[in-house]
């Protein structure tokens, strides 16, 4: 079939169904409600086969950015897991550049966790780029330069030793423009730092039904799709390989990453097909189906023994679970959640409430969370509110 969209690596429009991936979103917001998940016939490449343009990301990410609380968020620094893998991160940087006086561009920073961890390890010449204005005021509140912005708008020409992009690429609807605007904030002899999901372990380590099937990530890369896309640029792989971070206590997230230098010689890539990565693909779809089948046979049986219910979780899994399974079809009292980013939006209608907006509602709490659950059934318990309280894996 052809796609919307063209492979964001080899640009051709050749591809094959894999899945299509609903989501029930927040109103006005400003992604798609869903999209095909497909493999490019030509290189192999995996995507979401979105219409959703690179200014809507761009608009979304400003906005609606859910790192800007540190606490819960990611690519901060106050969650201990996300720290540490920002040190580790910044200790390979740093073992490759060898030269403490470089500077550093870090885009889509976040709270300005890797770049802490990169002035701990001794580097100085740091800036920090985000296209949310709260996250920019965190990194500044770190000491630390950093301007509100994203890829493809204009910042300092040939300025930086290395140019790094730690989970961001994977977001980008338009890739290789990403990459020509890397380019350009590079000095000659300049550095790129790519780390991203690792697609072709995504099957290896499923915490939650299809959570790399999710609004923001549209590309899945393995490291010959990485390959692909920097190579076309006239950049060689200098180091690269798989790693796994540390997101939880034994819990681990598949990435790859690699170091690229431009070749001093315009040299002529070969596009590698990646043959490997839609066999894991859809060994992923298919172990995350049958995880996403358990979960529905137990919110029916909530529902059926229940005329109404709570729920606490208003994230990626949860969009998933109220467009494909009998949540769907729930009376839903109330929609709970902890980040105070989506508190007063609306879900289904519903709107988005802070915990202590619980009391008196007089209905189970189903958990809509398969990494936070048992912490949030503490806090539940810690408020003292006395209702049935129910897992989705349970
Ligand atoms: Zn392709």
């Amino acid at each position: 079939m052809k796609s919307k969209r063209l492979c964001p690596i080899c640009e051709m429009s050749e591809v094959d169904f894999l899945r299509s991936q609903k989501f029930e979103l927040p109103a006005g917001h400003p992604l798609a409600s869903g999209y095909d998940v497909v493999v490019c016939d030509q290189c192999g490449f995996v995507f979401a086969d979105t219409v959703v343009t690179q200014a809507d990301y761009d608009k979304f990410y400003a906005q609606y950015s859910k790192y800007e609380d540190a606490k819960t968020g990611t690519g901060g620094v106050d969650n201990p897991f996300d720290w540490k893998r920002q040190q580790e991160t910044a200790r390979q940087i740093a073992d490759f550049l060898q030269n403490p006086k470089a500077s550093i561009l870090d885009v889509g920073c976040a709270n300005g966790g890797l770049l802490k961890a990169l002035r701990e390890t001794g580097y100085m010449s740091l800036c920090g780029l985000d296209p949310s204005p709260v996250c920019v005021n965190h990194v500044l509140d770190l000491g630390i330069e950093a301007r509100q912005g994203s890829l493809f708008q204009p910042f300092h020409e040939s300025a930086y030793d290395c140019v790094v992009l730690s989970h961001t690429l994977e977001h980008v609807a338009d890739a290789h423009g990403a990459l020509d605007w890397i380019e350009k904030r590079l000095k000659p002899n300049g550095v790129v730092y790519l780390e991203t999901p690792d697609a072709s372990r995504y099957v290896d380590f499923i915490y939650a039904p299809f959570q790399d099937f999710n609004t923001e990530h549209i590309n899945h890369f393995s490291l010959i799709g990485l390959e692909n896309l920097v190579g076309a640029h006239g950049f060689w792989l200098a180091e690269g390989g798989q790693k796994d971070l540390t997101i939880g206590a034994d819990m681990f997230y598949p990435a790859v990453f690699g170091f690229w230098k431009k070749a001093d010689l315009p040299t002529a890539t070969i596009l590698k097909k990646d043959k490997n990565l839609r066999l894991k693909i859809e060994k992923y779809i298919a172990r995350s189906q049958q995880i996403m089948n358990d979960i529905d046979l137990n919110i029916a049986n909530l529902l059926s023994r229940n005329r109404s219910i709570i729920v606490w979780g208003t994230g990626q899994l949860s969009m998933k679970l109220l467009s494909e399974t009998s949540l769907a079809h729930a009376d839903i009292l109330a929609f709970v959640d902890n980040n105070p980013i989506n508190h007063g939006e609306l879900l289904r209608n519903i709107p988005i409430v802070t915990p202590d907006a619980l009391d008196g509602f007089d209905a189970p709490i189903l958990i809509t969370t398969l990494l936070h659950h048992k912490a949030i059934a503490e806090q539940i318990k810690r408020m003292n509110l006395k209702n049935e309280i129910v897992f989705l894996d349970e």
